[in-house]
């Protein structure tokens, strides 16, 4: 769609805690209307590294290229005009507050609560994201809680969105239909970062995967042509998965 330059790419990404590095000179490159996986283990370094893409944490070496040219991503805000959202492990929503509200309070544009409720409301029914915009966040599930942020995301029209182990808080059935979800957001040519340590929603649902194992990457495939023992592999080591 948009020339040749793919949509995303990094180079060299490092994180620093102190003297442990969470992630060590990362290379990562994401298309055009692609799923991507960001494949790991728990402190593999996938939270740090999409914290970084969002302008959360700061780099400490590394770069970040967005439509072919280097750019600087110092905050939330950067990254939303550039076109990136991004859909937490972790929500912050306020419990006494509705849908909508939650929604206003974070967008950078201010907008009037019924033009809110009626773009969520016309969003969660295109993209099968059943939210009630006047509901109050403290009568919702998680499942729906979810759904608060991914509309949220979406009310940015966003190129990329990413997700961080998304299904670690769904049902099967939940994760399903968020699966649904993010199909639609590929047919519409929009790229997905999809976070999670589950090799076979992996296999299922992306067309590319990067595999991080102590902040580095192992490995950079078509999770389809892998069998899950290879996978397993670029995740945990040979030593450790015993395949
Ligand atoms: P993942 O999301 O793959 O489970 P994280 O990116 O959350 O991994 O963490 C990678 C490593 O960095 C872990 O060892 C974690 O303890 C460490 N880490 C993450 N955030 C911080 C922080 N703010 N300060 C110190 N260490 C951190
Ligand atoms: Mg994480």
């Amino acid at each position: 769609p948009e020339g040749q330059e793919p949509l995303l790419s990094v180079t060299g990404l490092t994180k620093l805690f102190g003297s442990f590095k969470a992630c060590d000179g990362i290379d990562l490159t994401i298309g055009h209307g692609e799923i991507h996986a960001l494949l790991g283990e728990n402190g593999a370094g996938k939270s740090t590294l999409v914290k970084m893409l969002f302008g959360i944490l700061a780099p400490s070496a590394g770069e970040i290229s967005w439509l072919g040219g280097e750019t600087a991503i110092p905050n939330p805000a950067a990254a939303r005009r550039l076109g990136i959202g991004m859909v937490f492990q972790h929500f912050s929503l306020f419990e006494a507050l509705t849908v909508a509200e939650n929604i206003a309070l974070s967008l950078d544009e201010k907008i009037s609560i019924a033009d809110l409720s009626k773009k969520a409301a016309e969003l969660s029914v295109a993209y099968g994201l059943p939210l009630d915009p006047d509901a109050h966040v403290a009568d919702l599930s998680v499942g729906e809680r979810q759904r608060i942020e991914i509309v949220r995301a979406l009310l940015q029209n966003p190129k990329l969105i990413i997700l961080d182990e998304p299904t670690s808080v769904l049902t099967p059935q939940e994760a399903d239909k968020l699966f649904e979800t993010l199909f639609k957001l590929k047919a519409e040519g929009r790229s997905v970062l999809y976070i999670s340590h589950r090799l076979e929603e992996v296999q299922r649902i992306c067309d590319r995967a990067t595999v991080l194992r102590h902040g580095r990457v192992t490995g950079a495939c078509d999770p389809r042509q892998q069998t899950p023992a290879s996978l397993a592999r670029m995740m945990v080591g040979a030593e450790v998965a015993g395949v």
